[in-house]
């Protein structure tokens, strides 16, 4: 039997990249977009649902419409650049919030839900960033950076509290630099090449544990 998985965020860019990535691999996808994308729709053979990260009754329903076990993989993908003014002093507060809730909270929020959906051995990931590498940091897009360093930090959490137990592994992933809306033009690498690296990570993960690596497989450090 075909393995399945679930990729939130898939409407455009990296998410709608990796629907069709790993229809192409012979994967049950099951995708997520927030108001109708005809790209998806016309994607080929993937079940599509509704759902908004930040809206708990838009994802809740998922565990029941697909039960609890029946999936082998989950992607977390959607997210934001968020704040217009990208500097402590200048964001408003409802845009730092929305930011936080749409990167780390809500994707973090669906993975905990949705987590019972996983089979035991399955992959749990969140599409985060580079940018979410306190290591790495060169200062700058404050607010994506914090948001992606929280969404890591959750992550963890996730993998220490409750997937451990389902022998369900947890992955920060970072796409590289890709040519979508978010990663604009100039961009390094195309959305194929992102996902067909970060299909390869996903069909190799397995077993308890986090990791934060890049579409390569290549560990990033915190
Ligand atoms: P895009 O802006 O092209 O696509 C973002 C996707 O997220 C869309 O499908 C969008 O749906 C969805 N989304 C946004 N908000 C929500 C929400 N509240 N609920 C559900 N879905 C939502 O971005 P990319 O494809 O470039 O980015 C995908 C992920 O990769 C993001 O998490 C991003 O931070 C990360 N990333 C991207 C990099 C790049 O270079 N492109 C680099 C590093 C990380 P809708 O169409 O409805 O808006």
């Amino acid at each position: 039997m075909s393995k399945k998985i679930l990729i939130v965020g898939a409407s455009r860019g990296i998410g709608l990249g990796l629907a069709k990535e790993f229809a192409s691999r012979g994967w049950g996808v099951v995708a997520s977009e927030r108001t109708r994308s005809d790209e998806l729709h016309g994607a080929g053979e993937i079940d599509i649902v509704t759902v908004d990260v930040t809206e708990p009754d838009s994802y809740l329903g998922l565990k029941n419409k697909f039960g609890e076990g029946s999936l082998d993989a989950i992607i977390v993908n959607a997210g934001i650049t968020g704040a217009s003014h990208q500097s402590a002093e200048q964001a408003t507060d409802e845009e730092i919030a929305h930011v936080m809730q749409t990167n780390a909270y809500g994707p973090a929020r669906v993975g905990k839900a949705l987590l019972p959906m996983l089979k035991a051995g399955g992959t749990l990931a969140f599409m985060s960033s580079l940018m979410g590498s306190i290591a790495d940091s060169s200062g700058g897009y404050e607010f994506y950076r914090v948001s992606k360093v929280s969404l890591n930090m959750l992550a963890k959490g996730i993998a220490e509290q409750q997937a451990k137990e389902r022998d369900v592994e947890v992955l920060s992933l970072h796409p590289g630099w890709v040519q979508t809306d978010m990663g604009g033009p100039n961009a390094k690498i195309t959305v194929e090449e992102s996902c067909k690296g970060l299909a390869d990570v996903v069909e190799k993960a397995g077993g308890a544990g986090y990791r934060f690596v890049n579409y390569k497989g290549e560990q990033i450090p915190f």
